[in-house]
């Protein structure tokens, strides 16, 4: 079954009156969401309790929790101890993944720094092999890890630069965040056609297995020459890109992802206008 719920907490969810994370679930299960995604983004400051007691709610609640791991991770660092921090904030983030009780945990795999993209990329591939090895030794080989397409040319994360990531493990999956594919090429996702290109590729490269359960990042995304510059709502007019080509496309290949709204203030209010866009689709 596909899910949909927010990254964060949403205006509307302050609004009615809730002010801890720990309240999401309950909130997001009474207006119908069954995903939600908690942001180490800029540091892991989440306490063990606080993890376990989210655990608790969301799987009282039926939602599904994911975590964005931290923004700092690079892989394609030339100095191996940044590797070895990278690496760990992938352990540290699953630490509390597994208080929580989720399964997948988001990471923006690398920058190009000062290297040649095709040296980074190199080096980005060969520690991310690293980590799964990693990740296998310390039991945590059963977590999903999420690498996302990005939305700046000045990152590693082209869709197909994923797609090759992905075949390191069978417990690396994309995390295909449209808004950042749509940033990144000058607003080329408009029609079923564009995103089943991706979709169908994806289909070709990893699986249908790995395929059907991809994580989703969906948000309308302003951007200039160096690709993306802030997340809008769906109210959006003029960036794009829009949801129900998507839509149609999913059903079309019988995904059933976790997908997440990224909008600006209003993720959970337009992560349901996602789901009402799915339904109709
Ligand atoms: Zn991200």
């Amino acid at each position: 079954m596909i899910k949909f719920g927010p990254s964060g907490n949403c205006k509307t969810f302050y609004e009615a009156g809730y002010k801890k994370s720990v309240e999401a679930p309950k909130w997001l299960e009474s207006v119908g969401l069954t995903a939600y995604e908690y942001s180490f983004g800029r540091g892991i400051t989440l306490g063990d309790e606080t993890a376990v007691e989210l655990g608790n709610e969301a799987r009282k609640h039926n939602i599904e929790v994911s975590i964005h791991a931290p923004y700092y991770i690079n892989f394609a660092n030339p100095d191996p101890d940044k590797i070895e921090n990278s690496i760990m904030y992938v352990v540290n983030s699953l630490e509390k993944l597994k208080l929580i009780g989720g399964k997948r945990l988001v990471v923006h795999p690398a920058s190009c720094g000062k290297l040649e993209r095709s040296e980074a990329l190199k080096l980005a591939n060969n520690n991310l092999k690293l980590l799964k090895d990693r990740l296998d030794s310390l039991g945590y080989s059963e977590y999903l890890i999420c690498l996302e397409t990005m939305g700046k040319p000045a990152q590693i994360g082209t869709y197909k630069e994923v797609f090759e990531m992905c075949k390191i493990s069978d417990n690396f999956i994309p995390t295909l965040d449209f808004g950042h594919i749509n940033a990144l090429t000058q607003g080329t996702l408009k029609t079923e056609a564009d995103y089943r290109k991706i979709i169908d590729y994806m289909f070709k490269e990893l699986g249908a297995e790995k395929a059907k359960k991809v994580h989703i990042h969906f948000s309308k995304i302003e951007y200039g020459s160096k690709g993306e510059i802030r997340h809008l709502t769906l109210a959006d007019e003029k960036y794009g890109p829009e949801f129900a080509p998507l839509a149609k496309v999913l059903k079309e290949y019988d995904m059933s992802p976790v997908v997440i709204c990224e909008s600006s203030e209003l993720m959970a209010h337009d992560a349901l206008i996602l789901k009402e866009i799915y339904s109709k689709a």
